[in-house]
């Protein structure tokens, strides 16, 4: 009798075992899914609603800036700009390119072989559309830009290949 019980005490322990076990590991492969696929909203110098920055862009100039888009080639009158200033961003003002490093792409949109300062733009991998391309942003408001390519010139060898609605320019005086 003594034996039996010791032998059901032990079954259920070992029982137990197994279900805390699994729990466990069920958690665990939840704690694990939920870090790698938890990306925290990156915070921005300049952060507004969406419903603010309807209110201060074009709906073209919105469907570039904030919802990732990409204007038609040879539409922007800045492509083919040769004036002498700076390229700021068309959503908070600030500083992205000078006109001494455009040059002419014929891609169709305004190109770059460099951005005017380290801290001017920021470049995300973009795995949109089946490929794999490296989206360029404003560092300050997080306004979509476009993407840069290593088919530039020298002395880069980057293509920074921009949407002119995202854009302004600032002749110099
Ligand atoms: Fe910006």
């Amino acid at each position: 009798m003594l034996a039996t019980g010791k032998f059901l005490a032990k079954a259920n322990f070992q029982q137990t075992l197994i279900v805390l076990t699994s729990k466990c590991t069920t958690i665990l492969v939840i704690s694990i899914t939920y870090n790698i696929n938890f990306k925290p909203k990156r915070m921005r110098e300049i952060e507004k609603t969406e419903e603010e920055w309807q209110k201060e862009l074009t709906g073209m100039q919105c469907f570039v800036l904030r919802e990732k888009g990409t204007e038609r080639p040879y539409s922007s009158p800045l492509n083919d700009n040769k004036e002498e200033g700076i390229y700021v961003c068309a959503a908070c003002d600030t500083p992205l390119f000078s006109s001494e490093t455009k040059y002419d792409s014929g891609s169709g949109w305004p190109s770059f072989y460099t951005p005017i300062g380290e801290q001017s733009v920021e470049e995300i991998v973009d795995k949109a559309h089946g490929m794999i391309r490296t989206e360029v942003v404003c560092r300050k408001c997080g306004g979509h830009l476009g993407h840069v390519f290593n088919d530039g010139p020298k002395p880069t060898g980057l293509r920074y290949c921009m949407n002119g609605l995202a854009l302004k320019f600032n002749k110099t005086a």
